[in-house]
């Protein structure tokens, strides 16, 4: 007997015929003797119609009645997954956020989950009972509704896990599992049995959506045995809770992997941009004077590329700030054109940030001099380069995007 959280995304919970397909993975659980927890999103497109109902509503609504209209989709899934659970003889209650209680800080829209109690899902799972919870969903301290940021089903469902002490957290989604790359993009992309959870926090924080990266972070921090599943697979197709696992990918630590690859995969993220200052001064302080700003402002810049300067006095500073920000941040820099000292000031909203990412890489040399060969040869000219000590990133001109993605994925070996 194994305790687990099954967590479902929108398109498994599109509609009602999906939701009955999802009540049957749960009752293959419950049958097999397992304790189960779930965790729903709400169906697809919904969260994206509520956004959009609250920016037309106001474009500068607040941020606590944005929680109280998005969190409903959610709120409708757990209930009607519920519904049909009990249609087919499963014991099954819906619990909302606040009932768990889910205590989330209180940045509405982006909230943070802390603590959670999970003494009385133990209590009701134990007793046989399944939950099912609505995902993406808190209550922030001033005990209103919060929300977890988009994707935060996925971090709601890791941290139920945690909390529960589930023996493993198993991610339903419209793939199954974690690819070498976008299986959407690359046709090519293969699907990796193991992945480390350093390597899955690179690839989700660097664009894979397949999961949030707060939920990569948390399976990391409390070491939730994270299983990347289709919702689509035949339901009651045999399969154990433990061990014999259907198709899918594991994040797991990175011992438990056995054949190391050098690169594990490529991702893309096609939300930042590109803001280039022109002669500032080359002296000390300048640096300060230009992120300084941005930083109080709260803008966060990622790639930093300071050219050295041809005649002693000025040089360029090219670096990256997140798409939604670049008017702000534009804002912030015009504003101390004559305090910093520079001239022109360049920027660009079509770039796309592409990503080699692999522990291997540790021990190994020349993978970015492979890269950017790689891109040479295909004329892609790259605009600014990061480096960590298992990833390379590379912006480059969104018109690119794809071919880039894929020379790279075959240049490294990774076409199935
Ligand atoms: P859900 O609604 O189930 O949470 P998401 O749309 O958030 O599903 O995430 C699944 C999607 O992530 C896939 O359909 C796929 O297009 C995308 N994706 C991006 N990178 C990868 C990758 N490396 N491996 C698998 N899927 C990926
Ligand atoms: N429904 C939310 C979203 O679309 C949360 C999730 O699906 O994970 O962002
Ligand atoms: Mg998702």
């Amino acid at each position: 007997m194994a305790r687990l959280v099954l967590k479902f995304g929108g398109t498994s919970v599109a509609n009602l015929d999906r939701i009955r397909n999802v009540a049957r993975h749960v009752k293959r659980e419950v049958d097999a003797g397992h304790q189960v927890a779930v965790v729903v999103s709400a169906m697809a497109g919904q969260t994206n119609m509520l956004v959009d109902l609250c920016r037309q509503a106001a474009p500068l609504h607040d941020a606590r009645e944005y929680d109280a209209v998005v969190a409903s989709g959610e709120q409708v899934t757990s209930g009607l997954l519920a519904i049909v659970l009990q249609e087919m003889g499963v014991n099954a209650r819906s619990w909302q956020g606040w009932q768990i209680p889910m205590r989330t800080d209180g940045a509405h829209g982006a909230a943070r989950i802390g603590e959670i109690d999970g003494e009385r899902l133990i209590e009701r799972i134990s007793q046989g009972q399944v939950a099912v919870i609505a995902g993406f969903q808190g209550v922030a301290p001033d005990n209103r509704i919060s929300t977890l940021g988009r994707g935060g089903s996925d971090t709601s469902a890791v941290a139920i896990a945690a909390a529960i002490k589930a023996d493993r957290c198993d991610i339903y989604t419209d793939v199954d599992g974690v690819y070498t790359t976008d299986p959407r993009i690359v046709p090519t992309a293969r699907r990796l049995d193991r992945v480390a959870f350093e390597e899955m926090l690179e690839m989700a924080s660097l664009g894979a959506k397949v999961l949030q990266v707060r939920s990569v972070e948390m399976a990391m921090v409390h070491g939730v045995r994270t299983f990347v599943r289709s919702s689509f697979d035949d339901p009651d197709a045999p399969q154990t809770g433990i061990g014999n696992l259907p198709p899918g990918t594991l994040i797991c630590d990175e011992d438990e992997i056995v054949e190391q690859q050098v690169v594990t995969g490529i991702a893309f993220a096609k939300d930042e941009a590109q803001i280039s200052i022109r002669n500032v001064a080359d002296k000390p302080g300048v640096a300060h004077a230009v992120f300084g700003p941005l930083a109080e402002a709260n803008i966060n810049v990622d790639m930093i590329v300071q050219n050295i300067s041809p005649d002693g006095k000025t040089t360029d500073i090219t670096f990256t700030v997140p798409e939604t920000e670049y008017d702000r941040a534009m804002k912030v820099l015009e504003e101390r054109r004559e305090s910093v000292g520079f001239g022109a000031i360049e920027g660009a909203r079509n770039v796309v940030k592409v990503s080699v990412i692999g522990i291997g890489m540790r021990s190994h040399a020349g993978i970015a001099a492979q890269c950017f060969r790689g891109l040479a040869e295909k004329g892609i000219n790259i605009r600014a380069i990061t480096t960590s000590e298992i990833k390379i990133s590379v912006l480059i001109d969104s018109a690119y995007t794809e071919l880039a993605v894929r020379t790279l994925h075959s240049l490294y070996g990774l076409d199935g």
